[in-house]
This record gives structure tokens, sequence and C-alpha cells, in this order.
């Protein structure tokens, strides 16, 4: 018997998803719910590491991630000259395994939509539009026993074994089991954009230096993919869309080679955005009880590294696995996913603010040596 028999999950991003589809697949009644009324409406692209990769091969959607998205395996290095010149042509690391590709980008919405299907047919139940309006653990309970009730937006309620905070940087279930520990900006933000693929690009090229820190593309399938420009962090809130993706091509005018063939393409002021980077470790234990935090609710990285959404997953992948295969969701279960999930997340957040320091400060670190660190550590499996 599993330690739960029926879990509430909040947030059907890739934490929540991932943790809905193993838990339901191992005969476990979920409820899986998200504020937003579609959660495959709209976003940009996403850069999935092996080790993500490794995790979606585990849930059973390999298959249609591949379909859906663009793999590579080498990482293009270009400066930021007239000529946008290829400086080097690097081999990814194969994270997940030889068998899976280093990297695949992929479109945001089609991995929710991938994900949501696999959890639906997993059977868990979704319910979107929806949060939570209070929960109500039970009152010192033993630790292995005991339950959450659970009263929702729409008034109606619930009682479970086990309730997931999978609901992201802004944690709304951090705060209600009285975590006040906050994101907190890095000095970097980002200017995303998401539109057609020219042939030029087949993997992603970092372009480091000119007048942004960094200008980057990633495939994202045949016909798209996802270009960025990271700059010191700056309030855009005030820009139109118009003015947002006007100031992007300003800046990716400084930058040649393939970005010549983007530039031109980047039309639709509703396909750019811009988020400040943030960071953010959560002391463990991430649970209070039978509520449990992970993927960005508990630990939050700025994409340097590409990793977020891959220590999200292997969140649900330890999760899950520690709750089908013990009787009790007991401090021991709790220990145990805080040995094999704290250090290794804490040690991705703290790599990726890292990086990015060693640019605000102007400093030529170690990058070769920090990301071999990085990439044998998520070769391990999780
Ligand atoms: C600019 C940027 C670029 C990134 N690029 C990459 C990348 O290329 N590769 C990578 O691996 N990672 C990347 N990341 C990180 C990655 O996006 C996150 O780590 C990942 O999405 C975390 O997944 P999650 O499920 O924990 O949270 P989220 O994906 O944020 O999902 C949380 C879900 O909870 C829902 N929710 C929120 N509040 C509530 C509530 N109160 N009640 C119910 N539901 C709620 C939300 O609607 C959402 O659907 C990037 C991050 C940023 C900021």
């Amino acid at each position: 018997m599993p330690a739960v028999s029926n879990v509430l999950v909040i947030g059907a991003g890739l934490a929540g998803t991932a943790t809905a589809i193993g838990l339901a697949a191992g005969g476990v009644a979920v409820d899986l719910i998200d504020v937003k009324p579609a959660v495959d409406a709209a976003g940009s692209g996403i850069t999935m590491q092996g080790n993500g990769l490794r995790e979606l091969r585990r849930l059973g959607v390999w298959e249609a991630v591949r379909a859906a998205g663009y793999p590579f395996s080498s990482l293009g290095l270009r400066a930021p000259d007239p000529a946008g010149t290829l400086l080097a042509e690097i081999p990814d690391a194969r994270t997940g395994g030889a068998d899976l590709p280093a990297t695949v980008g992929l479109p945001r919405p089609a991995l929710a939509r991938i994900l949501i299907d696999r959890a639906l047919a997993a059977g868990a139940r979704l319910r979107l539009g929806t949060s939570v309006s209070s929960l109500d653990p039970d009152p010192a309970p033993d630790p292995g026993s005991g339950g959450v009730g659970v009263v929702f937006s729409d008034g109606s309620a619930g009682r479970y074994d086990l309730v997931v905070g999978a609901d992201g940087v802004r944690s709304a279930t951090r705060k209600m089991i009285g975590i006040t520990d906050e994101p907190q900006p890095t000095g970097m933000g980002i200017f995303r954009a998401f539109g057609p693929r020219p042939a030029s690009v087949t993997r992603t090229d970092l372009i480091y230096g000119g007048p942004s820190y960094i200008a980057g593309y990633c495939p994202t399938g045949e016909a798209t993919l996802y270009a960025y420009i990271v700059e010191d962090a700056r309030d855009r809130s005030v820009l139109s869309q118009e003015q947002r993706l006007a100031a992007m091509l300003e800046l990716a005018e400084a930058y040649h080679g393939p970005w010549d063939d983007i530039r031109p393409t980047l039309t639709d002021p509703a396909a750019v955005s811009y988020t400040q980077f943030e960071q953010l470790v959560v002391p463990a234990p991430w649970n209070r009880g039978r509520v449990v935090l992970i993927g960005d609710a508990a630990h939050a990285c700025p994409p340097t590294l590409a990793q977020g959404g891959a220590q999200a997953l292997e969140d649900a992948a330890v999760l899950t696995e520690l709750l089908l295969s013990r009787p009790v969701a007991d401090d021991a279960l709790w220990a145990a996913f805080t040995a094999r999930r704290f250090d290794r997340a804490r040690t991705v957040v703290e790599a990726s603010c890292q990086l990015g320091q060693w640019q605000l400060d102007h400093q030529q670190g170690d990058v070769p040596g920090l990301l071999a660190a990085i990439t044998a550590l998520v070769s391990q499996p999780a």
C-alpha cells in the first residue's frame, strides 16, 4: 500500500502535473487544481536538459515530447561581432543518459498539454480556475497518520492524506503553511520572444557581451524558436507590448550570424515577454506535516543553466517514488525526501546565481569548472 491514498496537488505546472501522473499511475486518487482557467494557453519556449528528459521518459511522455520539440546535442558560442563569428561548438553533455539527446527545446504550451493529457489518462481529476482558500491540517498529527482539510475558492471542500504545493515561485501554499521565505531578485532581466525558426538555427547559440550580458536562442520545433536577451534588471513593466518588442529589437541589433535571420521575423508584440530573474531556496524541510512544497515553490533559479524545469520534475519523481514505495508518510519519509532533494536543488540554484553574478561583476569566473560540476551532479539519477 502507498503511504497516501488521496492527494491534492496545487498547481498544474511541471512539478504538479508530474506528481499527479506518478501518483495517479500508482493507484493514488489525485485532485489536481490550477488557478488559471487554462494552463496550455500561453508561454514562450523551454530548454529541457537531459536529466529533465529522463524524468519525462519515466512519466511516459518522451515520444510525445520528441515529436513536439527540437532535439539537439551541441552548444554554440558566438562573438558579439559584425559577423556573429562562431567561436566554439561544444558537444553538450547527455545528462539523461546516452540514449537521450542532451537537450530538447519545445513550446511551453505544448509541454503543458502533453503533461496534462498524461495526468488525465492516468486518472488524475483536474479542476482549472480553482485555488485553495484555506488549509486545515489535523492538529499535531501522528507522523504517520492524519490529514488535511481543504476549502477551495468555489466554496467546495475536501480532505486529503497529503497536499502538494506545486504552485510556483509565488506559492500561496508556502505562505499558508507559515513559510515566509520569498524569492529575491538577482539583478538581471530577460526579454524572450517566440517566433519562427530560420534554417540557420539548429541548436542553442549563446553570445556573451555586447550591449547585453547574453543573447541566445533555442529551436523549439521545425517551425519555431524562442530568442532571448539578458540585461541588467529594469522596470520594463511600464512599456507597452509594442515598446517591449522595439526595446528587444534594439538590443538585438548588436548581434549577428543567425540573429540577422531572426530579427526580421520578430514582428508580433504579443510574443515578447520580460521577466526579472529571481532566486529562492526554502530551507529544509519543505514540508509542514502533511503539506509539502516542490518545484519553484521550494527552490527557484535564474535560467542561466536552464535547470529549473528539470529540478521541478526531479522533485516530483523523488516524492512520488517515496510515497508509492513506503507504507507511511512519516518523519523518515520526509528525511529521505530532504536527503535526496535539498542539496541537489540548492547546488543548482547557487550555481545558476553564480553564473549570473560573475557577469554582473564583470569577473572572469571558472565557468567551465562550474558547468562540469553541475553536469556531473545532474547526470546522477535524482
Ligand atoms: C525567464 C525564465 C526562463 C526559464 N527557462 C527555463 C528553461 O529554459 N528550462 C528550464 O528547465 N527551466 C526554465 N525556467 C524555470 C522553469 O520555468 C521553472 O523552474 C518551472 O516552470 C517550475 O515548475 P513548477 O511546476 O514548480 O512551477 P510553475 O511552472 O510556475 O507552475 C506553477 C503552477 O501553479 C499555478 N498556480 C500558481 N498559484 C496558484 C494557486 N494559488 N492555486 C493554484 N494554482 C496556482 C500556476 O498557474 C502554474 O500553472 C525558466 C524560468 C524563467 C523565469
